[in-house]
Formats: structure tokens, C-alpha cells, sequence
């Protein structure tokens, strides 16, 4: 590991001892009081918050008047309070600043918190209670039934209705794959923090605009500057590298290092990993009656089926791998026509691609960068969000930080009423993970009281050099607009249950919030308003704008194949019986992508043995499909904005907000689209958006 060490390990220890076994934290919004945090803290908060958890359970399970709704769902819903205090914190830190103490931590920690809830949902006792309750006679309002057909859902899911022996096993295998994707998780960060292509002198700098070279000598300078320039594994630094670098060999070489990250062999290798990954969710799926994981995974989702979810899947990849084969032959022609004497590679095709767009857009990413400082990103992701839903953004300066990079804003609804707080940590390092995530240190709720929720955007944009601002490619811009939006489904959430807050809704339409809001950065009125050159505070020229937006289904034949294969191999590999020993991940994806005939050019967004959304937890497990689920339905969606002839019109943000930013999980996925709608969604505006119509 070559993770830099958090600057709390080495901080002298905090007289007042441990801030988890104080009382509550008188710090805005509770936030953790990070300073004074040091790792071994977290092995005794742990301890106690498990124990309280468990014996407000005992109490629960054991109580000996009738059961109902208020002795046992929101008794279930009040307790556990000091745990997801100590785990969120936790997680947080281990996602988005961790060291070799947390991650030692973390690999006992994620196996006992499994076994913890797996005792909760095996509970007969406990189950028996919540079975028993009578929804008529209580006279339960419509946000109680949903918590309380959740509860049930989930208790079912887990198996608490099987025999002792099944339980036990589920058990163990919970605890089992909870150590397994901490491994994963450990053995990617290792592979991608210990890689690093060094850059000596001008030949290997070929090609490389100037932000690059000022991001890839600040990527050197963070790991010690034993070299100039160094090209690292983030994605804002290998993708313009193989955009922009004239030295195919280079590009070569930085690519195969990361399509290939976590398939190196050795210690950091996951292939084992994922083979009894796939093996145990199989068996767990088998156990609690479904044919296989992806069954047992889409049951509880919008889409219901697997059957469903791979024919929406089915349906753009034929038009994309036709698209794709055309944007190939343009490439291929682009690269002889300069003289190349090869086929377009895998590691050539962003390189042509970009120049590809030069030629037919005139449009050229390091043009646009200077009107994308990240500044100006966020100042319009805020500005939407207060057109839309009259929100206001106001910066705070002192509160407590678990990295100096990170900023936070007080955010209030027009009358001046709370909101919450936004946490907005942007820049890539060492010890954070790889992607870009938005998560909650605290989430809404009304159960305990008013709580308002504390809400963290991670990003990984490569960090300018000190006094610069940060620029950014519109990719980056439209990645933030995409956690922002998710940010905005914790933030306005308002709901009374904690179970059911912000993101706490169906995996395939979850995507729909942050995918939504991606659609107000590529509208001219937004762009005009905020894409600002960073020196001169001039907007955008007209021109470059109109350019930029004409070219946006520019190559997306290439990031539908990659998206889409990507999603089918999730689908394929959870569909399999997979109980057999000694599934092969590499044979079993090549083969895979065989059948569906993926082109050589092209390699999945994200190959299997670093497809850290399906294994490093089972959130997205048989769920990558959600993407383009809730695509379809932000297409959709937006049309409704469209067709009222205004972008930001005051009913439908109103509607928006209602029924899908702020419900949280109260009502169906189906049913809260169509009261945003008055209708199901079509698949013809997603078709249309990413230019697939035939
Ligand atoms: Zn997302």
C-alpha cells in the first residue's frame, strides 16, 4: 500500500478521549467532530453501539404486550441510533480518506456488522412480531403501511421465514461476502494507488495540453516527485492521457494497466475473490427459493424480472453496436488518412475519437476547459437547484473537516427553513477510493425529532497545481451535476421514517434524481449563465456553445457498448447458476462477450475483475442495468419540463420535488412516476438522447 496516512494518526491525542462514547456532538448539524477522531477509537464505539443495538432489540423481540406498529416497527425504526452514528462516520472515511489503520478495521468490522443484522432478520421472535401486526385495525396513514411493508419485504428477503438450518447458513454467508467485498475493495485501491506510468521529458509528454501537464506534475508531486509527471490510474487522469497522447506505446501501456486492475495476479488478484462472490450469492438465492441471485435481485426492483431488465438491454445494444461499427470506420479512416498503418486499437480509440471531434465539431476539450473551472460548475449545479426548487447555498467556513480539501455549504429552503448540510469533497488522492459517490453522514428523518440531513458529494478531479483553479472537461462537469442531483434526493428528502429517506428507494430508480439533473448542464440557458473563462469571466463564445452541444451524441455508440456490456456481464454472471467450483472470471467474461458479439475496439466501462459497483458491496449486484433503467426514465422525465415550454417550470419542479427528490421510498417506484407524469415512462426519448432511434 502506498496509501499516505491521514494527518489524525499523527496528531497528538485529543484530551477529551473518545468522541463516540460522549454524549451528542455539539457541532453543526452534528457533524463528527473529525479532528478528534483517531482510528483506534472506532473498536470500542463499535463494541458499544452494537450492544445498545442489540439490547433494544432483545426488548423489542421480547415485549409482552400485543405487537404493533408503534411497539415494534418504529421501535425498530428508533433503535441503532449510536451504530449508524459510529458506521456512517466509519464508511465515510474508509470510502473517501482511509489508511492502513481503518482498513484494518474495516475487515472485521464489515463481518460482524453482517452477522449483527443477519441476527436481527433471522429473529423468529422478532419476525412473529412484525408478521402479527394488524395494518385495519391500527388505522395506519399511508407512510406506515409502506415502512411497515417494507419491513416485512425485507425480513422475507433475508430469510426469516426458513428453517433453522437455512437461516444459520444464510447467516454465514452474509458474513462471509461482507469480508469478501472489503478484500475487493482493498485489493482495487491497492492496484490503483500503487501504479504509476512516469512521464520523462518532452518526447513522453507528446501531445499533452497544458492542463495535462500541470495534472499529471501535480499527480507526481503528491507521490513524492521522484518523477516530472506521472500518469496515474484516476479516471481525469488516464482518460485525456489516452485522449491526448501522440506516443501510442505510452498509451498502450497505460491501458492495459488499468483495463487490467485487479486481474495482475499476485496478492492484490480478484478473480478468486469474485469466483465465491458469485458462488454464495447463488446459493443464497437458491436458499430462499429463486431460481438464481439476478431473480432473487430484481424481484424487489421497478423492473421485477431479469427478463425484464435484459430486454431494455437488448434494445439499445443492437442499434449501439451498429452505431459503434460506424464511428469505427470513420476513426479507422481518420488514422490512414494521417498515415497510421494499423487497426484502431482499444487504446487508440479515445485518441481518434477526440480527433475525430475536432474535425466534424471543431470542438476541442481543451477549448471548453477554461469555461469550466470547478467553481463555475458548482456556482450552477447551486443556481439550478434554487431555479428549480428555490433552494439557497450559503458557504460555511468553520466546522470540522476530515481532510482540508473539503468544503461545506448550509443549505435553506426560500423562507430561510433549514435544509441541511452539503459536504463537497472534489479532489482525487491516495486514500480515496476510485469513482464518484454521493453518501450521507446523516440522513432526513422526523421519527427522532427534526433531523436534517448531512449530505457528502466525493469526487476525483485531478487537483490543479497550488493557486490555479481547477478546470474541468464537461465529462467531469456532468459527473457533478450527477452526484449533485443524487446530493438533492438526500437533501429534500421528507419522509417521517428513517428506513425510507433519500436514496433508500428501488436500485433502478435511484439513477433517476442524479440523471435527471444532468439534463440542466447541457441546456443553453444554464451553460450561458455559468460557463465562465476562469481569467476573463467571459462566457462561453455562442459558437463553441452550439459546437459543443451538436456534438453530444458524438461517439456514443463507444460509451453504449461500453456501458452495455459492462451491464450485461452483471446480468449473465448473476444468472448463472454459478454454484460450480471454480468459476474462471476471466474465461466466463470472454466468452460472454463473445455471444454478444463485442467489438475487439472497445472494452466494457468496467471489466470484471474491478467492477467495483457489482462486488465491492451487493448494491449494484445484478443492478447495473439501473443505469439505463432510470434513463429511460429521465428522459422521460424531462420531456415533462419540455413540453411544459420552460426548463425550469414552477408546477412541474413542484411535482418533482413532491414525488420523486423528496419521497424518499413512501411510495412504489411506479407509482410515484406516474404521479410525477400521470403515466408510465416511454423508452423513445432515452432512444432519441443518445441518438440510438432508428
Ligand atoms: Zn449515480
Amino acid at each position: 500500500m502506498t496509501a499516505k496516512t491521514a494527518s489524525s494518526i499523527d496528531a497528538a491525542p485529543a484530551d477529551g478521549g473518545n468522541p463516540f462514547l460522549q454524549g451528542e456532538w455539539p457541532t453543526p448539524f452534528g457533524l463528527a467532530p473529525f479532528e478528534a477522531i483517531r482510528p483506534e477509537h472506532y473498536g470500542p464505539a463499535f463494541d458499544r453501539a452494537l450492544q445498545a443495538h442489540e439490547r433494544e432489540i432483545l426488548a423489542i423481540a421480547s415485549d409482552t404486550a400485543p405487537p404493533s406498529f408503534v411497539n415494534t416497527i418504529e421501535a425498530l425504526e428508533r433503535a441503532g441510533s449510536d451504530l449508524d452514528r459510529v458506521a456512517s462516520t466509519f464508511f465515510n472515511l474508509t470510502g473517501s480518506h482511509t489508511n492502513p489503520e481503518l482498513q484494518a478495521i474495516e475487515r472485521t468490522v464489515t463481518p460482524r456488522l453482517a452477522r449483527h443484522y443477519s441476527a436481527i432478520y433471522l429473529n423468529a421472535a422478532l419476525w412473529s412480531r412484525i408478521a402479527a401486526i394488524d395494518t385495519d385495525a391500527e388505522g395506519l396513514g399511508e407512510e406506515e403501511r409502506r415502512v411497515l411493508e417494507r419491513y416485512r419485504t425485507r425480513f422475507r428477503r433475508t430469510g426469516a421465514e426458513l428453517e433453522s438450518a437455512a437461516k444459520e447458513r444464510l447467516a454465514e454467508i452474509a458474513s462471509r461476502l461482507a469480508e469478501l467485498g472489503t478484500t475487493f475493495s482493498q485489493n482495487l485501491l491497492a492496484d490503483e494507488s500503487d501504479f504509476v506510468l512516469p512521464l520523462e521529458g518532452e518526447d513522453d509528454l507528446a501531445g499533452l495540453p497544458e492542463f495535462l501537464r500541470d495534472a499529471t506534475g501535480q499527480a507526481a508531486q503528491e507521490r513524492g516527485a521522484q518523477h516530472g509527471h506521472v500518469v496515474t490510474l484516476s479516471r481525469s487522469l488516464i482518460e485525456p492521457f489516452l485522449v491526448f497522447s501522440t506516443r501510442r506505446d505510452l498509451r498502450e501501456r497505460a491501458y492495459r494497466a488499468w483495463i487490467s486492475r485487479g486481474e495482475g495476479g499476485g496478492t492484490t488478484d480478484n478473480r478468486g475473490v469474485i469466483a465465491e462472490i458469485v458462488r454464495l450469492r447463488a446459493e443464497r438465492a437458491r436458499l430462499l427459493g429463486f431460481a438464481s441471485f439476478a431473480h432473487l435481485k430484481l424481484d424487489d426492483t421497478m423492473a421485477g424480472s431479469p427478463d425484464a431488465a435484459m430486454n431494455l438491454l437488448r434494445e439499445v445494444w443492437t442499434p449501439a453496436l451498429a452505431r459503434a461499427a460506424n464511428e469505427r470506420e470513420r476513426l479507422q479512416a481518420l488514422a490512414r488518412a494521417e498515415g497510421a498503418d494499423f487497426a484502431i486499437a482499444a487504446h487508440d480509440w479515445r485518441h481518434y475519437a477526440e480527433k475525430l471531434r475536432r474535425a466534424e465539431h471543431e470542438l476541442d476539450e481543451a477549448e471548453i476547459k477554461p469555461y469550466l473551472p470547478l467553481d463555475g460548475v458548482i456556482a450552477a449545479a447551486f443556481d439550478t437547484a434554487s431555479r428549480l426548487f428555490g433552494l439557497r447555498f450559503e458557504e460555511v467556513r468553520d466546522f470540522p473537516r476530515y481532510h482540508p480539501d473539503v468544503r461545506a455549504w448550509a443549505v435553506q429552503n426560500i423562507d430561510g427553513s433549514p435544509v441541511g448540510l452539503f459536504l463537497g469533497d472534489y479532489f482525487a488522492r491516495p486514500s480515496k477510493r476510485s469513482g464518484a459517490w454521493m453518501s450521507a453522514f446523516r440522513s432526513q428523518e422526523r421519527l427522532a425529532g427534526d433531523i436534517k440531513p448531512v449530505i457528502v458529494n466525493v469526487m476525483n478531479f485531478a487537483k490543479a497545481p497550488r493557486g490555479e483553479p481547477t478546470l474541468l472537461s464537461f465529462d467531469d462537469a456532468r459527473t457533478l451535476f450527477h452526484e449533485f442531483g443524487h446530493a438533492l434526493h438526500g437533501l429534500l428528502s421528507d419522509v417521517t421514517y428513517p428506513l425510507l429517506a433519500g436514496t433508500a428507494v428501488s436500485g433502478d430508480f435511484v439513477e433517476l434524481p442524479s440523471q435527471l439533473y444532468e439534463h440542466w448542464l447541457e441546456q443553453p440557458d444554464v451553460l450561458r449563465r455559468h460557463a465562465r473563462h476562469y481569467r476573463t469571466g467571459e462566457p462561453m463564445p455562442e459558437a463553441l456553445l452550439s459546437r459543443l452541444l451538436a456534438a453530444r451524441t458524438f461517439n456514443q455508440g463507444f460509451a453504449t457498448v461500453e456501458y452495455t456490456a459492462s451491464a450485461i456481464i452483471d446480468m449473465t454472471l448473476h444468472l448463472s447458476a454459478a454454484g460450480e467450483e471454480g468459476l474462471d472470471v476471466t474465461e466466463f467474461e470472454a466468452d460472454a462477450l463473445q455471444r454478444i458479439a463485442m467489438p475487439t475496439e472497445i472494452a466494457m466501462r468496467h471489466r470484471t475483475p474491478h467492477f467495483a459497483h457489482i462486488f465491492s458491496g451487493d448494491g449494484y449486484a445484478a443492478g447495473y442495468y439501473s443505469y439505463l433503467w432510470s434513463e429511460v426514465l429521465d428522459a422521460d422525465a424531462f420531456d415533462a419540463f419540455r413540453e411544459a415550454g420552460d426548463i425550469f417550470h414552477a408546477e412541474t419542479a413542484a411535482r418533482l420535488r413532491q414525488f420523486i427528490y423528496g419521497a424518499g421510498n413512501t411510495r412504489d417506484p411506479r407509482a410515484a412516476y406516474t404521479a410525477f407524469r400521470g403515466r408510465l415512462p416511454s423508452i423513445d426519448p432515452l432512444l432519441k438522447k443518445r441518438g440510438l432511434a432508428a
